[in-house]
């Protein structure tokens, strides 16, 4: 499964893909910060964007959440 596309990465985001953590992230814009694929939180998709990094986020302004812990190295 490869998450190229905003539609495999919203479904693997909505379905909490462990599979899919640090493939991709998910920045929130109304929050400010940047998951990775499992966590708990569920945005609103309109204010989702994703990134192909985490320095690709922290670059677009976004913090690491606090829930998932994007920065923590993945596998
Ligand atoms: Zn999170």
């Amino acid at each position: 499964m490869s998450y190229e596309t905003e539609d495999t990465r919203w479904a693997a985001w909505e379905a909490r893909d462990r599979a899919a953590d640090g493939a991709f992230f998910v920045a929130v814009r109304t929050t400010g910060v940047y998951c990775i694929a499992s966590c708990a939180g569920r945005p609103l998709r309109k204010n989702v964007e994703f990134h192909d990094s985490r320095e690709a986020a922290r670059t677009a302004g976004f913090r690491a959440c606090l829930r998932c812990k994007p920065d923590r190295e993945a596998a």
